[in-house]
C-alpha cells in the first residue's frame, strides 16, 4: 500500500488553532499534506466524514516501562488514541540497573512476566526496539533508580565522589537517549534525596537539554512547600520543570492548587520554565506501603518487612499513622480508611479482598483497619497497590482548565487479558484521553476541543522536547487519531476498570493503521525515540 488519504474529516491540528475542513494525506510514516478535497486515485481512503482528525495523543506521564515488554500491543493506551508514551516517571526508570536498582526492577518485572536482561539505557531501548511496540516510546531516567545504583536503599547522603558517579550515570543515560530526569519524592529511597542532590542531577540533565519531571515531596498538607522545592530545582538547575499529576490530596487541602498555580505563574514570569500535568480523576493510585512513615520504609523490602514483624516497631508505626505529623503525608488518617481501596493482590488467600476498601477488609477479618493495612502490606511482600479517593472535582477543573497543564494518564499500557487483567486497575490506564474530551471539553465546557487536544499533543511534545510530533502538518510523523465527537467517551470505571473507550474510529502510528473501528489491528509500528543530544 502506498499512501492513504483521510477524507472528509474536520481537522484539529494540535496547536490550538480552530478546526478546519480539510483532507489529510499520509505517505509512509509521514504526513504528505493537508489538502482541500484531495484528488489522488492511487491512494486508499479512510472516510472521516463527520469526524475529528487530530494528532495522536502524547502521554507525558506514563508508567509502561516494563508493561510494553510484557505486551508490546499497548492495548489500553493505543485504544484511547495515545501514540507516544513518556515513561521513566516518578523517579523510577527501567535503566540503568546496577546494584539494588537491578533487584527492584526484577521484582517489578516478575509480575509482568518480563525478564530483566539489560543494564544500560541503551540496552533497554534496544530491547524495546527489538520487541516492536504499537506506540512510540520515550523515557526519562529516574533519580531514585540512579540513587539505588550507587547508594542502595538506605537513608544516607552521597559523598562528593558518589554524587559524581550519580551525575555520570545521568549523563550516560542522556547520551544514550533519555529525555531528562524524574524524581519521586514520596517513595523510598527517592525521598531521602535532599534538594541539593536533585539540583545536581537535574543540572546534568539540563546541560544536555533534558527536562526535570517530579512527583513532588508532598501532595497533601505539604503541597505548597513541595511545589516551592520543584521551582527552586528549576531555578538552580536551569531545567524545564514538570510538576507531575498536579493535585491536592486530602479534603482539608482541597483548593491549595490555586495557590500553587499562582506560584508556578510567578516563577515563569521570573524566567523559570515550570508547568504541570494532570489526569481527569478524583482518585490516585500507588503502592499501599506509601502510607508508612519514611523511616519505616528504609532499607528496601527486607527492611520494611522486618519492621512490620517486630511488635514494638509496629506499634510505633501505628501510633504515627494515627497521629499524623507535619513531616510526612498521612493519607490514611487524613480522609479515613474507607477512601483507600486495595487492588493488585498476588497472594491467592487475599484475592477475595480485591477492590475493597480497608474499612471493608477490616470488617471481613475482624481487625482494626490499621492492622489490616499493615498485615496486607506484609503478606503481599509490598507488591500491593491502593486507590486513594482523595481529590476534589473542583481542583481537577482548576488544574485541567489552566493553560499550562498537559494531560498525562499516570497509568500503564495494560490489557484486559494476561497478567494485567488479573486484578482491578485505575481507570486512567484506559480512559484518560477520551474522558477529558467527553467530560471536560464537550460536557462541562471547561475548554474547547481545540484546547483539549493541544493539551494532549503539541504542548506535552514541547515540554518533553519531542521533535516532529504533536502537530498535524506536512512532514510531521503520521501519528493520527480519528474520533467521533458525538460518541467519544471513556468506559472504564473504578468498579469495572478494564474497559476500552468508545468513539475512536482510527489510530495511526507512524502511518500504520493500529486501531480500526475500535479494534487493534496488531500493527506494531511504534518507534523508540531518543533525545536529540543522544549519540547512540
Ligand atoms: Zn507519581
Amino acid at each position: 500500500m502506498h499512501g492513504m488519504v483521510i477524507r472528509g474529516g474536520t481537522l484539529i491540528d494540535g496547536t490550538g488553532a480552530p478546526a478546519v475542513r480539510v483532507d489529510l494525506a499520509i505517505e509512509g510514516a509521514r504526513i504528505a499534506g493537508l489538502v482541500k478535497d484531495y484528488d489522488a486515485k492511487s491512494a486508499s481512503t479512510l472516510d472521516a466524514t463527520g469526524m475529528i482528525v487530530c494528532p495522536g495523543f502524547v502521554d507525558i506521564h506514563s508508567h509502561s516501562d516494563f508493561h510494553l515488554l510484557g505486551n508490546p500491543l499497548a492495548e489500553s493506551k493505543v485504544h484511547q488514541g495515545v501514540t507516544t508514551e513518556l515513561v521513566g516517571n516518578c523517579g523510577g526508570s527501567a535503566a540503568p540497573l546496577l546494584g539494588n536498582a537491578r533487584e527492584a526492577a526484577i521484582d517489578h518485572a516478575r509480575n509482568l512476566l518480563v525478564d530483566v536482561d539489560w543494564t544500560s539505557m541503551d540496552e533497554y531501548l534496544l530491547r524495546l526496539n527489538n520487541i516492536r511496540t504499537s506506540v512510540n516510546v520515550a523515557t526519562l531516567v529516574g533519580a531514585e533508580t540512579i540513587r539505588r545504583c550507587i547508594l542502595g536503599d538506605a537513608d544516607v547522603q552521597p559523598t562528593g565522589d558518589q554524587l559524581d558517579q550519580m551525575k555520570r550515570l545521568v549523563a550516560d543515560a542522556m547520551l544514550q537517549g533519555a529525555f531528562g530526569i524524574s524524581s519521586g519524592l514520596i517513595y523510598a529511597p527517592g525521598c531521602y534525596a535532599k534538594t541539593e542532590e536533585l539540583v545536581a542531577l537535574a543540572s546534568t540533565a539540563a546541560s544536555l537539554g533534558g527536562m526535570y519531571a517530579s512527583h513532588i515531596r508532598g501532595e497533601g498538607k505539604t503541597l505548597v512547600r513541595a511545589v516551592a522545592e520543584a521551582i527552586r530545582i528549576g531555578r538552580e538547575s536551569h531545567a524545564r520543570v514538570e510538576v507531575s499529576h498536579h493535585k491536592a490530596c486530602g479534603q482539608s487541602n482541597w483548593g491549595l492548587v490555586r495557590e500553587t498555580i499562582e506560584m508556578v505563574q510567578k516563577a515563569r514570569s521570573e524566567g523559570i520554565d515550570v508547568a504541570f500535568d494532570v489526569y481527569p480523576y478524583i482518585a490516585s493510585r500507588t503502592s499501599l506501603d506509601t502510607i508508612l512513615p519514611p523511616w519505616a520504609r528504609e532499607g528496601g523490602k527486607e527492611g520494611v518487612l522486618m519492621r512490620l514483624r517486630d511488635a514494638r516497631t509496629r506499634e510505633r508505626i501505628i501510633k504515627e499513622l494515627e497521629t499524623p505529623s507535619d513531616s510526612w503525608e498521612a493519607m490514611a488518617a487524613e480522609d479515613g480508611w474507607d477512601n483507600i481501596v486495595v487492588v493488585d493482590f498476588k497472594t491467592p488467600g487475599n484475592k477475595r479482598f480485591e477492590n475493597s476498601s480497608l474499612l471493608e477488609i477490616a470488617k471481613m477479618v475482624g481487625k482494626r483497619p490499621v492492622d489490616a493495612a499493615l498485615d496486607i502490606i506484609s503478606e503481599e511482600d509490598l507488591q500491593v497497590k491502593a486507590i486513594f479517593h482523595e481529590i476534589s472535582e473542583a481542583d481537577v477543573i482548576t488544574v485541567i482548565g489552566n493553560t499550562l497543564s498537559s494531560i498525562g494518564s499516570d497509568g500503564s499500557a495494560e490489557a484486559p487479558y494476561g497478567p494485567t487483567g488479573e486484578s482491578a486497575t485505575h481507570p486512567r490506564s484506559y480512559g484518560t484521553f477520551p474522558r477529558v474530551l467527553r467530560r471536560y471539553a464537550l460536557e462541562k465546557n471547561v475548554f474547547t476541543l481545540e484546547e483539549a487536544i493541544r493539551k494532549m499533543t503539541s504542548w506535552p511534545a514541547e515540554r518533553i522536547g519531542l521533535e516532529g510530533r504533536g502537530i498535524l502538518a506536512k512532514g510531521m510523523a503520521a501519528d493520527i487519531v480519528v474520533f467521533d465527537e458525538r460518541t467519544i467517551r471513556d468506559c472504564a470505571t473504578f468498579e469495572d476498570s478494564h474497559k476500552y473507550p468508545e468513539g475512536i474510529r482510527a489510530v495511526f502510528v507512524n502511518g500504520a493503521l493500529t486501531v480500526d473501528n475500535g479494534e487493534h489491528t496488531k500493527e506494531r509500528a511504534g518507534q523508540v525515540l531518543r533525545h536529540k543530544t543522544s549519540i547512540a
